[in-house]
């Protein structure tokens, strides 16, 4: 492992406990400033070994040491995973302007994560704000054909949308919207195998979740982190499953 990549890891360590942060916050309207300098339990201040990315979790040992209270495991599991998506990154995308795009596309799936697995929201503010960067992102570097991007994002609105309406329910406004911005940024043919992706690992997990019987028909579940996964994969492997497809299919 180079010294770069652990530069990485740790800043995707640091950027995970903001993106916490943000993804509690901006569904509430809270303010992101004290959110998480103090214990929501007790509001002792936190030390600032205790804002330690993992660390302060593990030595913890999950609970805050005023109260007690149990710390959720939501923040160390984003934080380690933002860290792990970080330096994964560039081993599919190499250095280059895509790997921007990456871990900008990351930092709004990490966001995202929080809020629909807290609140079953997907905040438009953040969306919005997202989608601003993915503009000037994909300005200067456009996919191929540059319009993929103006498809992407009318197919990837209106597909979702149409589902959502023939099924009455299952996937949110929020999702709609979000992949409109995964097909502006990633294009069409990466938005159809996110979709595809993620109906897979949402259907996946909720028969096993029926079996286990943790779940049952009424139980409504976030699609939002199926989204998330079903796009990295389609992101990082999606090229080399369709021509693997292809190859089975001949
Ligand atoms: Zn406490």
């Amino acid at each position: 492992m180079m010294v770069t990549h652990v530069y990485i890891f740790i800043l995707g360590l640091i950027l995970g406990s903001f993106f916490n942060v943000v993804g509690l916050s901006v569904p509430v309207s809270t303010p992101f400033v004290n959110r998480r300098s103090a214990c929501p339990s007790c509001g002792r201040t936190l030390t600032s070994l205790e804002l330690i990315p993992v660390i302060s979790y593990v030595l913890q040992g999950g609970k805050c040491r005023g109260c007690k209270a149990g710390i959720s495991l939501l923040y160390p599991i984003v934080e380690m995973l933002t860290g792990i998506l970080f330096v994964s990154a560039p081993l599919f995308l190499g250095y280059s302007g895509e790997l921007l795009i990456c871990w900008t596309l990351i930092s709004l799936f990490m966001i995202i994560f929080v809020s629909d697995v807290t609140y079953m929201l997907i905040p438009d503010k953040i969306l919005l704000f997202f989608m601003l960067i993915f503009i000037i992102l994909r300005i200067s570097f456009p996919l191929s054909p540059w319009w993929d991007s103006l498809a992407g994002a009318a197919i990837g609105f209106s597909l979702p949308l149409l589902i959502a309406v023939v099924s009455k329910g299952g996937m949110g406004g929020g999702d709609i919207k979000l992949f409109a911005v995964i097909g502006f940024t990633l294009g069409t043919k990466l938005m159809l195998l996110s979709f595809l992706f993620a109906s897979f690992y949402g259907a996946f997990f909720g028969i096993i979740g029926m079996l286990s019987g943790a779940l049952n028909k009424k139980t409504v579940i976030p699609f939002g982190p199926y989204i998330v996964f079903g796009t990295l994969t389609a992101y990082y492997w999606g090229e080399d499953i369709v021509s693997l497809y292809v190859s089975l299919l001949r």
